[in-house]
Formats: C-alpha cells, sequence, structure tokens
C-alpha cells in the first residue's frame, strides 16, 4: 500500500532508493541538511551538482547518492519564506511534487524526504507540514514506481509536526 511514513533521525543514514535534499539555488551546498549530504556523499557531488548551473526555487534535479546508502539524491530548493504572500504555499508544493516526478521517472520505490524550508528557511512548521503531506499523497494516488515516501524528521518537535499532518 502507498503511504507516507515519519521518522525521526539522520536522512544521510537512510537506505532509500532516493533522498531529496533541501538544496538553495546555486546547488552548490550550503548549511543544514544540505551541508550533510554534501558531507557525507563525498566530493564527487559538488562536481555533479556544478554541471547544473543552478536550478529555480520548486524545480528540482538528480544526481547520484555517490557515498550515501541511497542510489540517488534529488535536490531541490524550497521557498525562503517572505510572510506567504510571496507563493511560498506554491514553491513548496512544486518542491515535492517535482521531486517525486524526478524519483518516478527514475524508477525508484523507496523516497526519503527531510523537512524542506523549515529550518534556515523559517518556512512555518506545521503550515509547511500540512502542504507536504497532501502533496505527497495525492502524488502516490497516481504513482507507479513510487510507493513508500519517509518524512526523515531531525528532531522531536518536527516530527511532531508531520505526525500531525498525517492523520
Ligand atoms: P532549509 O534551508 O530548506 O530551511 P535546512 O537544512 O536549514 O533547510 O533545514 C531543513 C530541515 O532539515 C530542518 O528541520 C533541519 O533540522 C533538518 N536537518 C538538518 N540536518 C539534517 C539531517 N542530517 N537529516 C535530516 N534532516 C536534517
Amino acid at each position: 500500500m502507498n503511504s507516507v511514513k515519519v521518522i525521526e533521525g539522520d536522512i544521510t543514514k537512510v537506505q532509500v532508493d532516493a533522498i531529496v535534499n533541501a538544496a538553495n539555488t546555486t546547488l552548490m551546498g550550503g548549511g543544514g541538511v544540505d551541508g550533510a549530504i554534501h558531507r557525507a556523499a563525498g566530493p564527487a557531488l559538488y562536481a555533479a551538482c556544478e554541471k547544473f548551473g543552478g536550478c529555480p526555487t520548486g524545480e528540482a534535479r538528480i544526481t547520484s547518492g555517490f557515498n550515501l546508502p541511497a542510489r540517488y539524491i534529488i535536490h531541490t530548493p524550497g521557498p525562503v519564506w517572505h510572510g506567504g504572500n510571496h507563493g511560498e504555499d506554491q514553491l513548496l508544493a512544486n518542491s515535492y511534487r517535482n521531486s517525486l516526478k524526478l524519483a518516478e521517472a527514475n524508477g525508484c520505490r523507496t523516497v526519503a524526504f527531510p523537512s524542506i524550508s523549515t529550518g534556515v528557511y523559517s518556512f512555518p512548521l506545521d503550515r509547511a507540514a500540512e502542504i507536504a503531506v497532501r502533496t505527497i499523497n495525492e502524488f502516490l494516488q497516481t504513482a507507479s514506481h513510487v510507493e513508500e515516501v519517509t518524512m526523515v524528521c531531525f528532531d522531536p518537535v518536527t516530527a511532531k509536526a508531520y505526525r500531525n499532518a498525517i492523520r
């Protein structure tokens, strides 16, 4: 059965077909989960990302997982929160949907997401969780390869927000 799950943990450690990186529009690495993924994947990831020449907010790009247990890394810049009247909700939904489309196109069955935009980008957590869960569930209804999507939350407050959004 297709479903969204929530776990607490480090996304660089999960064994899935694809993990998603909450990147920035340069795709050249940064802090937070982006920095952790680049450190764990190794320098070949940086070289692979350089070739894209950046990525607009809400779109996604795919690379190999290099030294990670995941086969692929899907990089998506989520929106920076500017108060909610700058298309933030739609852009966040686009990040989830476009990441899942790439996973589907690459035959992935299992996909793991971090909590996109709720760190340095300051998107309100409960609102982000609701958008994420809704967008993932909508996608799963029509997906043929993607079956299992896991939200990998780095702290208990974040995990609780996504668990609430699933109910
Ligand atoms: P953004 O710039 O999109 O807000 P951040 O990396 O600042 O991205 O934060 C997004 C979320 O990722 C936050 O909840 C942060 O705590 C979390 N995070 C940081 N490191 C990891 C990791 N190794 N695994 C999973 N989540 C992580």
